[in-house]
């Protein structure tokens, strides 16, 4: 069962014709999809959840496009850095260039090595003479105050801000962070066959959604839906096609029309129809509805059964 948030969401994916849904880090909630959608956290309270119910339902596909790493005690996100000695665990830190003596192996920042003039090693006490070849420069190296060693890079530590718990890189949880893609054909199809059902039924049209029929042929015919006119029942098929609605849709219609020995049909065309399929639905006298909004295609069908409506009654009446 698609829950309220999850229809509304639907609705909303199609009205703005979003294609795809862009994560983006937020330190407050972590991951945020509301900024992608245009949308606000008091409009759709657990957006999170219901992404990953319409991406169950086959609504949306999720891509990993990275990590958030998150606290593997209690999965906050919320994670304060702290920069340590690697050898002695110290805070007490710095950044520094520093020199590296090659002949006895010594290495401390730069300006332990300064003696007026000239570079002097303060471990053996000998001048240096050439860069690469008694010596060599690092820069961006940790000296530690406490040890006075100094390190490559600093040994990383995560303190989790929400549980106070510390931990190592290596530690931390790697929750994939998604990107999802709207798979148009999943989500117009039963939001716009809902949609249109409610609209048509407020407007005082009898609906039968979704509707189907056994065929001479012995097969359940499914239509998207049907509306009662009269003693007759139209079959109505939506179908979405951004390069337009062809032919092979029209005759598939038109199949199980047959089928059920249905008068006539009408094809909702989302959000057109090629030039091939319009000449062949007029000649199997299938109507064809082109919409590219649910609005459009609400006030077009309506506009189509009600004018069907009152030819039947003129007919009878002639
Ligand atoms: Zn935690
Ligand atoms: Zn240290
Ligand atoms: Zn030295």
């Amino acid at each position: 069962m698609v829950s309220k948030f999850a229809d509304m969401l639907i609705d909303l994916l199609l009205k703005k014709g979003v294609k795809e849904i862009e994560p983006k880090l937020d330190y407050d909630y972590g991951v945020s999809y509301y900024e992608s959608l245009g949308i606000s956290r008091d409009d759709f309270p657990n957006l999170n959840d219901i992404l990953i119910e319409l991406e169950r339902k086959g609504i949306l596909k999720g891509t990993k496009v990275g990590t958030i790493p998150t606290c593997p005690n209690c999965g906050s996100h919320k994670l304060i850095l702290r920069l340590l000695c690697p050898i002695c665990d110290s805070p007490n830190i710095r950044r520094v260039e520093a020199i590296h003596h090659i002949s006895c192996n010594f290495t401390a920042p730069s300006d332990m090595f300064s003696s007026g003039e000239i570079l002097r090693c303060p471990n053996c006490g000998k001048p240096l003479r050439a860069i690469g070849v008694d010596y060599n420069k690092y820069q961006n190296v940790i000296y530690c105050e406490n040890c006075k060693r100094v390190s490559i890079s600093p040994k990383l530590i995560f303190i989790c801000s929400d549980c106070g718990e510390s931990m190592s890189e290596g530690e931390l949880d790697l929750k994939p962070l998604l990107r999802y893609e709207v798979i148009e054909e999943r989500l117009l199809k039963p939001s716009l066959e809902r949609a249109i059902s409610e609209g048509l039924e407020r407007r005082g049209v009898e609906v039968k959604h979704p509707s189907e029929a056994i065929g001479a042929s012995g097969l359940t015919q499914r239509f998207s839906l049907s509306v009662k006119g009269g003693d007759s029942e139209r079959f109505i098929d939506i179908v979405e096609s951004s390069e337009g609605v062809g032919e092979e849709k029209v005759l598939a219609l038109f199949g199980k029309l047959f089928d059920i020995s249905a008068k006539g049909g009408v094809l909702v065309a989302i959000p057109r129809a090629t030039q091939e399929a319009k000449t062949l639905a007029k000649s199997l006298n299938i109507e064809i509805v082109e919409a590219s909004n649910l609005d459009e295609a609400l006030t077009k069908l309506h506009s189509l059964i009600k004018e069907e409506k009152g030819k039947d009654r003129r007919e009878v009446v002639g």
